[in-house]
């Protein structure tokens, strides 16, 4: 009977009209967007979740927390013109299932206020805030945008653009390459580099409407800027490490999700906006824009928890690194070298510290433990800050199976050995994952940090460690050095106390090395031992 009804939806959904990719100007009457919270109690109800979120167009079923296991609750957000039949189908498939958000456009009103005022925000500051800003932007060299806010790109780069200027010495800005409208992708490297310190990389906002994720790469660059001069243990961040933070990877996706804030359609985007792309669905040929990039890493690509339909919001590309943004970002990590030891995306939402390998459970690589115990550390530091309770795992122990990741590919290909996926606030119970409150942000972003700071001081700890090493080999072998000089130059300027060298040489060719100490007092000449008894 089940598979029944979702022949009948596939059905549906082949005649029903797209429009991917293009936001509909007369939306105003199609009926409200739906979030639905669904539990899968059965293996095939499980199996037809997952097949609908591997096949499904954005337009039609947005997973915002996609399938993982029986009984845990998986969120779509379903289009106007598609919830009656999706309701039919989970009504007719017998899946438990409640309306999370009725209208979701009216829930983003009153979490973005006004459309007329978000129009205003986009276009920058009112004449007040920009007078307020200014004026904060004189107290420091981080200063200049107040936290707990949302930015449009070209403002977050500006700053970051400030903050070099002003600390010149200590932060550089960097442009890694274009996304695919032509965007520069930008970043901002913080540390005194000597050449040989490790490197630690933060990026945010691959996905496009995960905000909260680039508030919270952009608190990081706050935090350094600013605490340089009075915090000591950022300085010593800056003594000791090349940090380098990307706050905005998909800065297309990112724009297009501000265009129109409170339209589920623009606000809900997650993939790039790189051109159309046309596939045969078995049914009809369908052209999406966007590719998701974080299933475009060449990292067991395209195997699983990944589309090949372009219309799917977790369509993969057509190859690996296939895309600008992409291959911009890989060519940046893989130019570090092996200095590179950390490396953290940031995403929104589920509370979740995910490490390697996310293609397959129980597969990881070879520090495990330590990966492990670093991120249990972590979890535990980011909790003590407000509570905040986060699993740890790989992508298929705490969530589910993916490919094409970022930091699997880092781990993999790179061998960074830190490599880890977090997904911020809130946790997966709360409809409000994208839309996180503005209060929470500075929170999130705080603990964050905590947990961030762990994997940076293990980092220092095992680099230090190795300097150590390296700094006591490099003297031994000066001194050793300098002792075999010293050798070469007092070599025949001795002379031997004993008349009985040679005879004793002729009994025991090995005396000199047998016994030394004798040999050092009675015949130091002939046992080259010169230089241990001149002065
Ligand atoms: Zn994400």
């Amino acid at each position: 009977m089940g598979r029944l009804v979702w022949l009948i939806f596939a059905i549906f959904l082949a005649f029903s009209q797209k429009c991917q990719g293009k936001i509909e100007e007369n939306d105003v009457n199609e009926g409200p967007f739906k979030v639905y919270r669904i539990v899968p109690t059965t293996g095939w109800q499980l199996e037809e979740m997952i097949r609908i979120f591997e096949n499904a167009d954005s337009e039609e079923a947005d997973f915002w927390h996609p399938p993982s296991v029986v009984n845990q609750t998986v969120d779509v957000m379903v289009s106007p013109k598609n919830t009656r039949f999706f309701e039919k189908f989970l009504q007719n498939g017998s899946f438990p299932f409640e309306i999370a958000i009725k209208d979701l456009k009216k829930k983003l009103i009153e979490k973005e206020g006004d459309e007329k005022l978000s129009r205003f925000s986009r276009s920058g500051f009112s004449r007040s805030r920009r007078i307020f800003v200014e004026k904060i932007m004189r107290d420091g060299p981080g200063s200049g945008l107040v936290m707990g806010e949302y930015y449009g790109y070209a403002t977050i780069v500006d700053w970051m653009k400030r903050i070099a200027d002003r600390m010149p010495r200590l932060a550089s800005i960097l442009e890694i390459g274009r996304s695919a409208e032509g965007r520069g992708i930008f970043g901002i490297k913080l540390g005194h580099d000597d050449g040989r310190k490790p490197i630690v990389v933060i990026d945010a906002g691959i996905h496009a409407r995960e905000w909260a994720s680039i508030h919270t790469a952009m608190y990081f660059i706050n935090l350094m800027a600013n605490g340089h001069d009075s915090d000591p243990w950022i300085r010593s961040y800056f003594d000791n490490i090349v940090l380098y933070i990307l706050p905005v990877l998909n800065p297309d996706g990112y724009e297009f999700t501000r265009n129109d804030r409170t339209n589920p359609r623009s606000r809900m985007w997650r993939k790039s906006r790189s051109q159309q792309r046309c596939a045969w669905d078995g049914q009809s040929t369908k052209c999406c824009h966007g590719v998701d990039l974080n299933r475009n890493f060449d990292f067991r690509f395209g195997e699983v928890g990944a589309s090949r339909y372009p219309c799917s919001e977790i369509y993969h590309g057509e190859s690996a690194h296939s895309e600008p943004e992409t291959r911009a970002f890989a060519n940046f990590l893989m130019n570090l070298g092996d200095r590179l030891k950390g490396y953290i995306t940031l995403h929104a939402y589920s509370q979740l510290w995910i490490y390697s390998y996310s293609h397959r459970k129980f597969t990881y690589p070879a520090n495990i433990e330590e990966i492990r115990n670093v991120a249990a550390r972590a979890v535990a530091a980011l909790g003590r800050e407000f509570g905040t309770r986060y699993q740890y795992g790989t992508g298929p122990e705490i969530i589910y199976a993916f490919s094409g990741g970022s930091t699997d590919w880092a781990t993999e290909k790179l061998r960074v050995k830190y490599s880890y996926t977090l997904e911020l606030r809130p946790t997966y119970e709360e409809w409000n994952g994208f839309v996180l409150d503005k209060r929470q942000l500075i929170p999130t972003a705080k603990e964050t940090w905590a947990g961030v700071k762990v994997v940076i001081d293990q980092i220092i700890l095992e680099y230090r460690t190795k300097i150590a090493r390296v700094f006591r080999q490099r003297v031994n072998a000066e001194a050793l050095e300098k002792a075999e000089q010293r050798r070469i130059s007092l070599k025949g300027k001795c002379s031997d106390e004993s008349q009985s060298c040679l005879h004793w040489r002729s009994q025991n060719p090995d005396i000199c090395r047998t016994s030394q100490s004798a040999m050092l007092r009675e015949c130091p000449n002939m046992c080259d031992l010169c230089h241990l008894v001149l002065p």
